[in-house]
Parts: structure tokens; sequence; C-alpha cells
């Protein structure tokens, strides 16, 4: 049990105002900065024009480039060759999981020259990766994918012959992350609630995964606690203006960014499950945010693991697991291991609902696509989940939220 490596982290800032630092981090790196910023971005944020005016001030040259949607390999090839001989000493990735991703990716190739395509996993010759890598600033302004904290750029194609795959190595891990709670302010209620969702899977799947440890198991617990006291409020909270600047909303912003930040951090270090597994298929061939996937699958998920368990792996201890995050997430104490998890399952599907998270079919899912969706499922989420879930499986829980 007390036994685990913990692969390198960021330099972690965090709390309200720690955006304030930002001028002074890219400083200690030189005078030429690449800010990758998102649809969300820091520029609609009321530190933006100070921001920009700090950096002048210090003679910093700044350049831009907005990336819009999950990103692409083009997207990213296309930054890497306009940028070619800039010369930058560090990029700083400032929005939500697609900016972050965008920018891992251009640091890491930006020295290079190559195309992604090289270097990404299951598609094209996956070369090995040596960088160097342009140092990375990681800026989340939306709670919910860890990326601030995690080695992998995602990236995808859609369509029918898509695919959504990472371009991983531990020299894309950012240097520092900025976590500052009151960025959180701009995002919409839709956006709090996907995001929120996919944090709490993180949590969840990779407290159970397979690799999980005494290590991450700690990270994993106080992130959920934080998620159940949060995710609600800040999501009912996040559609009136007029409560926003209240103490209470200020509270909810910091859990729920400790919490996503705590989510890239375990994740990173022992992978996810069968939920992952299958958001990669999903936001490869249809038009689904990925935080979606994570909400609408994370009950139905769970219910078929434990299920699978209970019938073929009784001893498993994840079954443990799943009735203390239960404990956790209903703070209840339950004497019967069985009744805690349909509690579970209750919790999170109620959660759902108070989200309104959309089913499958609103983005053009249908039941004649499930096998082909099944069959791409396998990738490396799938093989961390703590039971191998049979295609049967896989499809039925598919099929109870399409
Ligand atoms: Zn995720």
């Amino acid at each position: 049990m007390f036994e685990f490596s913990i692969a390198r982290l960021p330099r972690i800032e965090f709390g309200a105002g720690s955006i304030m630092r930002l001028p002074d981090i890219i400083a200690s790196y030189g005078t030429s900065v690449l800010l990758v910023t998102g649809g969300y971005s820091y520029q609609n944020l009321p530190g933006w024009q100070s921001f920009v005016e700090t950096l002048n001030r210090r003679a910093i040259r700044l350049t831009q480039c907005k990336v819009t949607g999950e990103p692409s390999p083009d997207l990213v090839d296309e930054a890497v060759k306009a940028f070619a001989g800039h010369g930058f000493d560090v990029v700083v990735g400032i929005g939500g999981g697609s900016a972050l991703d965008a920018a891992k990716a251009i640091a890491g190739l930006l020295c290079l020259q190559r195309s992604v395509m090289d270097y990404l996993e299951g598609v094209g010759p996956e070369l090995p990766y040596e960088g160097p890598a342009v140092p990375l600033i990681a800026v989340p302004t939306t709670a919910g994918t860890g990326s601030e904290a995690t080695k992998n750029a995602v990236l995808s194609v859609q369509g029918e012959h898509g695919f959504k795959k990472s371009f991983r190595h531990e020299r894309l891990v950012a240097e520092y992350a900025i976590v500052d709670p009151e960025l959180l302010c701009s995002c919409p209620p839709d956006v709090v609630a996907a995001n929120g969702m996919d944090a709490l899977t993180q949590l969840l799947e990779s407290y159970v995964s397979i690799k999980s440890s005494a290590f991450t198991d700690a990270l994993a617990l106080s992130g959920l606690q934080a998620v159940r006291d949060a995710l609600i409020p800040l999501y009912q909270s996040s559609s009136d203006a007029s409560v926003q600047t209240s103490e209470r909303s200020r509270l909810f912003r910091e859990k729920m960014a400790y919490a996503a930040l705590l989510s890239g951090i375990t994740l990173a270090q022992v992978g996810l499950g069968s939920v992952h597994g299958l958001a990669s298929p999903l936001g490869a061939f249809y038009p689904i945010p990925h935080g979606v996937v994570c909400g609408t699958l994370v009950a139905s998920a769970t219910e078929v693991n434990i299920k699978g368990m209970h019938s073929r792996e009784p001893d498993n201890k994840a079954l443990a697991k799943y009735a203390y995050a239960a404990e956790i997430l209903c703070q209840q104490q339950f004497h019967d291991e069985k009744v805690a998890h349909t509690a579970l399952i209750q919790l999170l599907t109620e959660w759902t609902q108070e989200l309104n998270l959309p089913c499958l079919s609103k983005y053009g899912v249908e039941a004649s696509a499930l096998d082909k969706i099944v069959a791409n499922s396998r990738g490396s989420s799938m093989k961390t989940n703590p039971i191998i879930l049979h295609d049967t499986e896989i499809r039925q829980l598919l099929l109870s939220r399409l």
C-alpha cells in the first residue's frame, strides 16, 4: 500500500488573486512570451488591461494565439509553424482545458518544428519525444480538466473517422500552475456543470483506479469533499450575477478550483476509468464537450462497475472504496456496503439531473453506433478501470444514457 512514485508536478500557486503574480513569473523566464487563450478568455476579465500594462512597463513582448473549441493537430501545427523563429522564453496558457492543452502542445513543439502527429498516441509513427519544450505556465479559468497539473495535451479530429488522442510526456508538464479561483467568475452555468462533473469523475475514477495509492487516495478524497460542498451551489449561483461577489460564492469557486486541480494531480499519477475510456471515441465521433460526456455517464458507469464487481469480483477492493466515497459524498454513515453503493449511484444520478446534463442522443449518438464506440473505448483510461468490463456492459452503460 505504501509503495508509490510521484511523477513530476508543476510548481503550484493557488489562491484568490494569485494571478497577480503572473507578470513576475513571466519575467523570471525572459522578455518574450506567447500567450495562448481560449473562448472564455482572460481578455474579457477585469484584470486583463492592467496585466498588459504591467508587461509593457517591464518591456516584455507579448504575442497572442487564440484557440476556440477543442484543439486539433492542425491547429497546433499551424501555430508552431507561424511562431517559428520567434524565440519565446515562455508560453502562457490561460483558459479552459482546450486552451491549456493547445498551449502545452505548442510549447512542446516550438523548438522542434515538427508535426504533433509524429508524437500522438495511437495514430502515426509515435516517435519518442525528447524535447526541449519551451517553459509553460498554465492558468486555468474553468474548474474541470485539471490540465494545469498533467503531462498530456488531448487533441482531436472530429467526425466519422475522427480520433481524440494524447501527446504525452513528462517534459510537457507546466513549470507553474497558477490557480486563481476568482478567474472562474466568467463561467456560465453549463460550463460550471460540465467541468465540475469532469473533476468529480476524474477524482472518483482515480480513487478506484487499479494504480491508486495511499497518496492519491488522500488527494482524491479531499477533492471529493470539495465537490460535495461546492458543485451544486456554484452551479446555482453562476447564473445570478448579483450573488457572484458574495463570500459564499467565493468559497464555492475556491473549492471547485481546488477539486479540479487535485483531479488533475490524481489522474496524472494513477489514471482514470471507463468514463474517460468512452470520452475518447465519443468526443472524436460527435461534437460533445468532454465535461458533458463525463457528467452524463458517471452515474451509469459507476453502477455498471459496481454491478460487475458484485457478480464477478466480490472481493475487489474498489467495492469498499465506492462505499467510502458514498459516505463522503452523502455525508452519511452506511452499515451495509450495498446500501452505500445504491446511495452513491442515486446521488450521482440526482446531480446529473440537477445540473441538466443532456443525454448522448442530443449530440447525434444513435443505438446503431454503439458497437463502434465500444470498440474504440479500450484506450489507456479503460486499462485502469477497477474491473475489466465486457463489451455488453459498456454497451449497456451507453444505452442507459442515450
Ligand atoms: Zn476528464
